[in-house]
């Protein structure tokens, strides 16, 4: 059975709490999409981890982790992390690295940099990781794969027609030095040497576990609102974070994915750049932020304060929605416990017309949030492992937002560490 576990918003919803939760009855677990530039913050017995790159199920034993062709591979990045673990008494995880995926290059994060430069005040706001350059490679064909990194003559010739493409725009656009085809053959040959005991076929591996009944979990980056065909265009990330693309990235069936469960948090944050329609600002905004997530709203790979907000119906329903989700996750309810009253967003006001469809960007720019006033329960949530215990306005808020959503709740986490969760 293979389980995909996607975001509904802007990511950060606690996708990593929730695989690192679900990885207890998991065989596998896939990164499908995305690269080191986002972070999953996980809590538990180990300690607190910020993982970029590896899957969220790395911390049991049983598991085995999967990096699928669709990621973003930072190979130094992976190294790191899996290192960081281990030093920290984690047993030595069990990871397969698609010969499928392809590689970020040192040039590409180089790139992500000079072009943030370049843009200066009309940047997207890139956490500089190299994504954007590696998947615009990726689809003009210029990319490294890693089945490439075990063929000499292939690499010899590859490296020289990639500096002399890279070299014009580093010249002439950026004005930076130029990368020398040695410089570029020793990294991939560096790389080729980390990750050779890790290169596997993986499509065909998960193809084999799929028969043999093994329990599959998909993990996504992000959320619906950065995919870059179905989010905030072009304040999105450069790969798909739907679960419809775990077929791809991971390489299965999309038939096997049999059921999609949508983290959606209880109120809205982001990082970067775009329009936030239920955006808060100045004291409250500070507030919400300074008592969000686990340990405040900071982001996990860039320590950047988060843009939050309070909970956005609208762009939560159609974030779930183009999830195919069977199954709401709703995470970090907990900490609107300090609140008296509970503003949620329930429709957008565009040009005088109320609608509850999420629009295009240069429609939600202009859009304005319609606010319904929900009573808070003011008091502490965490450590309640049973619906009907939760306070009556919790289980309101809980229900409002699940009959806009039109899609159930089943699972409610209020709080970071595993044990965190309410399964209704
Ligand atoms: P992801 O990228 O979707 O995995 O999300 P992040 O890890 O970036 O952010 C989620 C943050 O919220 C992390 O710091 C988690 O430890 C924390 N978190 C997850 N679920 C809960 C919850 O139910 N309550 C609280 N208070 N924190 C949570």
């Amino acid at each position: 059975m293979v389980k995909a576990v996607v975001g509904a918003n802007w990511g950060d919803e606690g996708k990593g709490k929730i695989t690192d939760m679900l990885a207890k009855e998991a065989d596998i677990i896939v990164r499908f999409q995305g690269g080191a530039n986002a972070g999953h913050t996980i809590v538990n017995d180990y300690g607190k981890f910020a993982l970029h790159t590896l899957p969220s199920g790395v911390f049991y034993g049983h598991t085995t982790s999967i990096i699928g062709n669709g990621v973003a591979l930072n190979i130094p990045v992976l190294f790191r992390e899996i290192q960081s673990i281990v030093e920290r008494g984690v047993p030595k995880p069990k990871i397969l690295v698609s010969d499928r995926a392809q590689m970020v290059m040192s040039y590409h994060i180089r790139f992500d940099e000079y072009e943030e430069e370049r843009l200066a005040g009309k940047s997207f706001g890139s956490t500089k990781s190299g994504i954007a350059p590696f998947y615009s490679d990726k689809y003009a064909k210029v990319g490294f794969q890693v089945s490439e990194l075990f063929d000499e003559e292939l690499l010899a010739e590859k490296v020289v027609r990639i500096c002399d493409q890279k070299n014009v725009l580093l010249k002439h656009l950026y004005h930076k030095p130029p990368i020398q085809p040695e410089e570029l053959l020793e990294e991939l040959h560096a790389y080729r040497d980390m990750v050779v005991p890790y290169v596997c076929d993986t499509s065909a591996y998960l193809y084999e576990a799929i028969k043999a009944g093994k329990n599959i979990l998909l993990e996504g980056q992000l959320g619906s609102l950065k995919d870059p065909d179905h989010g905030i265009y072009p304040m999105v990330t450069s790969s798909s974070t739907l679960a419809a693309y775990g077929a791809i990235g991971a390489g299965i069936p999309p038939y096997e994915i049999r059921k999609v469960i949508t983290v959606c948090k209880a109120y809205s944050s982001a990082v970067g750049a775009g329009a936030f329609v239920s955006e808060l600002f100045g004291d409250e905004a500070e507030e919400l932020r300074r008592r969000g997530g686990d340990g405040g709203e900071y982001g996990a790979t860039t320590g950047r304060p988060r843009r939050v907000g309070w909970f956005d119906c609208v762009a939560s329903r159609y974030g779930c929605r183009i999830q195919g989700t069977t199954d709401v996750a709703f995470t970090v309810l907990d900490v609107l416990g300090y609140l008296d009253e509970i503003p949620v967003c329930v429709g957008y006001e565009i040009d005088g017309e109320i609608t509850t469809e999420f629009p295009t960007t240069a429609k939600l720019e202009k859009a304005k949030p319609v606010l319904e006033t929900l009573p808070g329960w003011k008091c502490d949530i965490r450590g309640i492992r049973n619906y009907q215990e939760l306070p009556e306005n919790c289980r309101r808020y809980i229900e409002f937002v699940e009959e806009r959503l039109g899609f159930p709740i089943t699972m409610v986490s209020n709080g970071p560490g595993r044990e965190d969760i309410i399964y209704r």
